[in-house]
C-alpha cells in the first residue's frame, strides 16, 4: 500500500491515484485502438477509420493535458462518452464485430466515472446499443448480447459500489479518532499545511488552540479507565458544540485536543480558548473533581511552516502548565 505523506490527506492520495489510473487507461486506449483505425482504413471503412482516428486524437489531447498541466479534461467523461459513441457507430456499420466492444465501453464507464453516473450512463448505453444492434443482428444473437451486457453491467456496478463504500469506510477509519469521533492527527497535518498555504498566498489569518486536560491521569487512577474514556468523549462533545462550523476539532493525543480556527486572529482565539476552559470547568462530567484544562494559543506568522506554528502553540501550552494549570497562554 502507498504511504500517505504527512501533509497529504487520504482523499488527496486517492485523487492522485485516480489521475494516475486515468493516464494509464488513456494511454492503453490509444495503443489498443490504433491498429483498428488502420484495419478499418484498409477494409475500406473510411468513415469508421476516421472516427477512430478522431477518437485517438482526442485521447492524445487528454494525455497531453494530464502530463503537462496536471488537469484532467472533462474528468473522464470525454473518453467514456466518445468510446460509447464509437461502439454504437461501429455496431451500426459492422454489427456484432462492433458490438463486441460494448463490454469495454461499460468497463470504461466504471473506471473513469463515479459509481452513480457510471451506472446511469452504462444503462443508457445498453439501451441505445441494444436499439442499434436490433437492426443488425438476428434475434437470438441480439437476445444473448443484451443479456450478457446487462449481466456485465450489473456485476460491474455492484463491484464498483462495493469499492466506493469500502473506500469511504477506509478514509473515515484513517482520519477519525474512534473514541471521540474527532478528526485525528493525519487530518491535522493536512489542514494545518492548507491553512499555512492560505495565509502565505491569500493573507488569510488562522489561529490554533491546543488544549490539554489537567491531571487526567488522576481521573484514570481514581475512577478507572472507562470513566476517563467517558470524560474524554464528553469533553470533545462539549468543545465541538461551542465552536463555529468552519472551525475544526482534532484529538492530538491522549487528553490533548487542537482546534484550528480559520479567519481568526490571536485575540479572538484567546477569548474562545478561555471560554472553553471555563465551560469545561463548570460542566458536570460526573467526576470527583471539576475538570480543568490548560491551553496554548498561536496565530500563524509570516514565513512560518505549519510544524513551527504548532510548536509555538505547544510551547504556550507548556507555559500554561508551568504557571499553575487551568489557564490559557498566548505564544
Ligand atoms: P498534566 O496536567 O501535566 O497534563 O497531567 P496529565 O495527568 O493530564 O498528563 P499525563 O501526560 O501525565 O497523563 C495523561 C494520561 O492520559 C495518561 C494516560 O493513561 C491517559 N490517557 C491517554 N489516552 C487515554 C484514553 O484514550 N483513555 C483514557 N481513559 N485515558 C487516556
Ligand atoms: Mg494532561
Ligand atoms: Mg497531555
Amino acid at each position: 500500500m502507498r504511504k500517505f505523506t504527512p501533509t497529504e490527506s487520504p482523499s488527496e492520495t486517492i485523487l492522485k491515484f485516480k489521475k494516475r489510473l486515468g493516464l494509464f487507461i488513456h494511454c492503453g486506449a490509444f495503443l489498443l485502438v490504433m491498429p483498428f483505425a488502420i484495419l478499418q482504413y484498409y477494409a475500406n471503412n473510411l468513415p469508421l477509420a476516421l472516427a477512430i482516428a478522431a477518437f485517438m486524437l482526442f485521447d492524445l489531447l487528454i494525455i497531453y493535458l494530464l502530463i503537462k498541466e496536471d488537469t484532467y479534461l472533462f474528468n473522464g467523461w470525454g473518453l467514456a462518452l466518445l468510446a460509447a459513441a464509437l461502439v454504437c457507430y461501429s455496431t451500426s456499420i459492422t454489427g456484432m464485430v462492433g458490438a463486441l466492444w460494448s463490454y469495454v465501453a461499460i468497463l470504461l464507464f466504471f473506471f473513469l466515472l463515479h459509481w452513480r453516473p457510471a451506472t446511469l450512463s452504462a444503462t443508457l448505453f445498453i439501451v441505445v446499443e441494444g436499439y442499434i444492434a436490433l437492426k443488425h443482428l438476428d434475434i437470438s444473437l441480439w437476445y444473448r448480447l443484451i443479456a450478457t451486457l446487462l449481466l456485465s453491467g450489473t456485476l460491474t456496478s455492484a463491484f464498483s459500489w462495493l469499492l466506493t463504500e469500502k473506500q469511504f469506510q477506509l478514509v473515515t477509519l484513517a482520519t477519525t479518532d474512534p473514541l471521540t469521533g474527532c478528526a485525528n492527527r493525519l487530518q491535522l497535518n493536512s489542514k494545518l499545511s492548507e491553512s499555512s498555504y492560505n495565509f502565505h498566498r491569500y493573507r488569510t489569518p488562522s489561529s490554533l488552540i491546543v488544549l490539554d486536560i489537567d491531571h487526567f491521569k488522576q481521573i484514570n487512577d481514581s475512577q478507572g479507565h472507562a470513566a476517563g474514556d467517558l470524560a474524554l468523549t464528553e469533553f470533545a462533545k462539549l468543545m465541538a458544540s461551542r465552536i463555529r462550523q468552519t472551525d475544526k476539532l482534532f484529538r492530538y493525543g491522549g487528553e490533548e485536543f487542537i482546534i484550528l480556527l480559520p479567519n481568526t486572529r490571536a485575540n479572538d482565539a484567546y477569548r474562545l480558548a478561555d471560554s472553553l476552559r471555563q465551560a469545561a470547568e463548570t460542566h458536570d462530567f460526573k467526576l470527583l473533581k471539576p475538570l480543568t484544562t490548560s491551553g496554548g494559543v498561536a496565530e500563524i506568522i509570516e514565513g512560518e511552516g505549519w510544524d513551527h506554528w504548532l510548536n509555538r502553540a505547544d510551547e504556550a501550552l507548556f507555559e500554561a502548565k508551568r504557571s499553575g494549570r487551568n489557564r490559557i497562554e498566548r505564544a
